[in-house]
């Protein structure tokens, strides 16, 4: 594979950006190689400025769930931007959008839009902090919530790939009220919920947790989560940046039937286009300004060509329910054609996942929290991602990332993967 050109912008970049790139998982750091420089995308292929193309398992860590270049959603975004970028001001389609996500999830009565998970997740914690006038957040060993000062804590993905525990720059006045639990591990819970009684503002969890591969939660523990958190007054905060509008249309909290306090969302309300929202309770939400005294603002925010990609995507999912049962299908059949080479080239893997995320870990163990992931060989993980790629497959380019299905994604793709998977296995 010709990738010369990608490796004459690495060799620039690095010198003009911290790392060559403008988030850190993208440098492949974790896997060895320099990163592809990607030039443009269509439906489930993604191409590289050699002109190299690949199947795209990531779909930009997760908005592109309908595929590259969706034509309603292209058509939709056309037309908003001959009407101007941005205004700065009130707009209609805001109101369609809240309308939409408060119609679509039940748990939410009114919604604020950001421009990002992080802004989402910094600004629900201040709402829970202001509402319950407690400082105190819990969150989950291993569970990424953004790059906010007061989540640089024993935190996932990124983070966790390049062995910063934590970030330099966060004070640690910053960290100090961030408390850490263990995944799957309502005790660990309890236990902080005894230690600082009262003061605990809220809770946060992604309710699956995939920026430490992917893990799923065990019978009863979100339901545990939601039981503590009504019990001691502290709100209940899920953040779905990556589960909202891809576990199912209604996200996890639909998916396991439970109602948190709030609800973060990210990249996929956006269709690709840089935004983000959080909402949840009408009581909680009304502590935002300008109505409440918890300040929270954004020039860009509800940014009018974001929400016309973002709406027009939301409302091809509602409409067509058939593609969750498509792609959560073919994430069944690639976890399962995984599972049948593990067991019959005998290599000590866990194959994880729901829906269409998915996660190979190259270790013995169960994996069900950031203890047993970080178990996993990250120099095999590396030669398996290298060789994928290779074969022409685009997956995260870190153990503790997930592999994002679209409905672009065909049975053909699902079987070459696993062939060339095959061919891995055979010779490790
Ligand atoms: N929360 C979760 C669960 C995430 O996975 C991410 C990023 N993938 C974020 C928050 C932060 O989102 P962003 O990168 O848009 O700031």
């Amino acid at each position: 594979m010709k990738t010369d050109k990608s490796e004459r912008l690495f060799t620039e970049a690095v010198e003009i950006i911290p790392g060559g790139v403008n988030s850190p998982v993208r440098a492949f750091q974790a896997v060895g190689g320099s990163p592809r420089f990607i030039d443009r995308a269509e439906k489930q292929y993604i191409y590289d400025v050699d002109g190299n193309e690949y199947i795209d398992y990531i779909g930009s860590w997760g908005p592109m769930i309908l595929g590259h270049k969706n034509e309603q959603v292209q058509v939709a975004v056309q037309e908003a931007i001959d009407k101007g970028l941005s205004f700065g001001a009130a707009t209609e389609i805001e109101v369609e959008m809240a309308k939409l996500i408060c119609d679509i999830v039940p748990s939410i009565e009114m919604i604020r839009m950001v421009n990002s998970g992080t802004e989402a997740v910094m600004s629900a914690i201040r709402v829970a902090r202001g509402y319950t006038a407690r400082n105190k957040v819990i969150k989950f060993e291993g569970c990424y919530h953004g790059h906010a000062d007061a989540m640089l804590v024993k935190a996932g993905s990124g983070v966790m790939t390049s062995g910063v525990p934590d970030s330099a720059g966060v004070p640690a006045g910053c960290a100090e009220d961030t408390l850490t639990a263990v995944y799957n591990n309502l005790e660990s819970v309890e236990k902080l919920f005894v230690e600082n009684t009262g003061e605990i503002a809220s809770l946060i969890v992604e309710p699956i947790a995939a920026n430490m591969g992917v893990i799923l939660p065990q019978e009863g523990f979100l339901q545990g989560l939601r039981e503590i958190c009504t019990r001691e007054g502290a709100l209940l905060i899920f953040d779905e940046v990556i589960t909202g509008f891809r576990l199912q249309l209604e996200g996890a909290s639909g998916y396991f039937g439970i109602k948190p306090d709030l609800i973060t969302y990210g990249k996929i309300i956006g269709g690709g286009m840089p935004v983000g929202a959080y909402g949840g309770r009408k009581d909680v939400m009304q502590v935002v300004s300008p109505v409440g005294a918890v300040y929270q603002a954004g020039t860009l925010s509800g940014n009018p060509v974001a929400m016309r990609a973002g709406i027009t995507q939301l409302r091809i999912l509602k409409d067509h329910p058939e593609i969750y049962r498509k792609i959560n299908g073919y994430g069944e059949r690639l976890r399962s054609g995984l599972r049948d080479l593990v067991k019959k080239y005998e290599i000590p893997c866990v194959v994880n996942g729901i829906g269409s995320l998915s996660c190979i870990f190259f270790t013995k163990e169960p994996v069900v929290d950031y203890v047993s992931a970080k178990t996993s060989d990250t120099i095999m993980f590396g030669r398996y991602f290298n060789h994928m790629l290779n074969k022409g497959h685009y997956i995260g380019p870190s153990q503790f990332e997930a592999i994002f299905l679209s409905a672009a994604h065909t049975e053909e793709d699902i079987h070459r993967f696993l062939e060339d998977a095959e061919e891995f296995f055979k010779q490790c």
